[in-house]
């Protein structure tokens, strides 16, 4: 384990920046324990003497699991040079947290309870959007923040009535009540700015919610020009239908994660009291869920930009808190598989679209070699081909509202993606959660709290803290 290694390269790292911007002698490492010390007080006069942050930016890569976070360094690596560059996270990890639920049945979680434990700071059964084992509702971060005066944001890239965004801000014992807990983000209007996908949720099939909001102040937008157009500080946007399409695949006219998550901090920080804003990267997991490797690097790189652009917020920004984790892994995804000692991402580098992508293209009707090629940006051996049609054919006999239809058409994402997998060495266990805990990245004042191998629930208790310590200074 060189976790404390790690931690004293990064101290002595940036001391030995410090020391040579003040023109310093460089320091000897018999000197480490003062120069800690020295570092610790920088930081002291860096965020004006306070322990707490006035913002939290908590991000949730969701279903991004250690060898996520891994697979993105060798994705990232510069393949001219000998040594393999650290990514946008490593410099900033702190711990690891330990994500099973409070479930009769289930002890690996689903981002329902793994939510719920990050907004609210209990354990609880999988499902449950911000209620307890007895189903009752429980306070989250974002709605206290709300109470001492911040303000609140919510930005995903999945519908914004997903599990990750719902547990902050609605009560429900069952994470598919999707209409409820739209109605109840409009009946308590804790969120000002509300970013994603999820259109559904807010139309005519729901008592025309995006109406209600309008009338409520709040900007509603549903392209990446209105959204940069738009100039209150309250704002529903929301990007597609359902959950938005990943990087790789989406149109021009989608904002990206960072886009999202830049608009939200340009609003949210004009309150001087400080603001609270939960950002997910939420399909990893969905990419991961189908063993989608090309839609999970996709994913991480849209994640890893928007941590790169918090961090850079929170830099200018001193008295900023960045905490980035993920609320469990997903698909048993490894590093090399069928006993290779191998990984190779330059195969899932020259794709050109998701294993998703080509499988919708196909699931609609669409030619599968013209697909493939699309996908692949090049023709596959003509035994896969015969594979994939083989499934797609099979799939254009069963109806959409079928129950075997989800199960066919992951048959045919599995033919479309083996070659992928295959070439990359990409190895997967399930097409579910796996237990593993997951890492913590992070950055500005409070951090401290956060270190070490903790639990799910002190991400919520951390911040219930800062915001009872503030309480107390007034
Ligand atoms: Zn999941």
């Amino acid at each position: 384990m060189t976790f404390k290694n790690q931690l004293s390269k990064v101290t002595l790292a940036s001391t030995l920046i410090a020391s040579s911007l003040l023109g310093a002698v460089q320091p000897s490492f018999a000197s480490i324990s003062d120069q800690n010390e020295a570092q610790s007080q920088d930081t002291v006069a860096a965020y004006g003497n306070t322990k707490n942050p006035k913002n939290v930016i908590f991000m949730v890569g969701d279903g991004m699991g250690p060898s996520f976070n891994t697979a993105y360094r060798y994705f990232k690596d510069n393949p001219d040079t000998k040594e393999m560059e650290s990514t946008v996270f490593d410099d900033y990890i702190i711990g690891t947290q330990r994500t099973y639920s409070d479930d009769p049945e289930d002890n690996v979680t689903d981002s329902a309870a793994a939510g719920t434990a990050l907004s609210t700071g209990h354990k609880t059964y999988n499902g449950a959007i911000g209620v307890d084992t007895q189903k009752q509702s429980l306070e989250t971060v974002l709605e206290r923040a709300k109470k001492v005066g911040k303000s609140t944001g919510l930005v995903s890239t999945a519908e914004v009535t997903d599990a990750t965004p719902a547990v902050y801000a609605s009560h429900v014992d069952d994470r598919d009540k999707k209409n409820e807990i739209a109605q109840q983000y409009y009946d308590n209007q804790n969120v000002d700015v509300i970013l994603g996908g999820g259109a559904k949720y807010f139309g005519s099939e729901n008592n025309n919610l995006n109406q209600k909001f309008k009338k409520a102040g709040y900007d509603v937008v549903t392209s990446k020009d209105a959204l940069s157009q738009a100039k209150g500080n309250k704002v529903l946007g929301l990007f597609s239908d359902k959950n938005m399409p990943l990087q790789i695949d989406a149109p021009q006219d989608d904002p990206s994660l960072t886009e999202m998550q830049d608009a939200a901090l340009k609003r949210l920080s004009q309150n001087d009291k400080g603001f609270f804003l939960m950002v997910e990267g939420a399909s990893i997991d969905k990419a991961a869920h189908a063993n989608d490797v090309t839609g999970v690097m996709s994913e991480m790189d849209g994640f890893a930009s928007a941590f790169d652009s918090a961090m850079a917020y929170a830099k200018q920004h001193p008295d900023t808190l960045v905490v980035a984790t993920a609320d469990h892994s997903t698909g048993g995804f490894s590093i090399g598989k069928d006993d290779k000692y191998k990984w190779d991402p330059k195969p899932i580098q020259n794709m050109k679209h998701s294993g998703q992508w080509m499988t919708d293209q196909i699931a609609n009707g669409k030619d599968v070699s013209e697909t493939i090629n699309a996908g692949y940006g090049s023709a596959l051996p003509a035994k896969t081909m015969k594979a994939i049609e083989k499934e797609a054919k099979k799939l254009s006999k069963i109806n959409k509202e079928d129950e075997k239809y989800d199960a066919q058409r992951q048959k045919l994402q599995d033919a479309i993606q083996k070659s992928i997998n295959d070439q990359s060495l990409t190895g997967w266990t399930s097409y579910g959660h796996t237990g593993v805990d997951a890492n913590t990245y992070g950055y500005g004042p409070g951090l401290d709290a956060f270190r070490g191998n903790i639990e799910n629930t002190d991400n919520a208790k951390n911040i219930f803290d800062f915001y009872n310590q503030e309480g107390q200074k007034q």
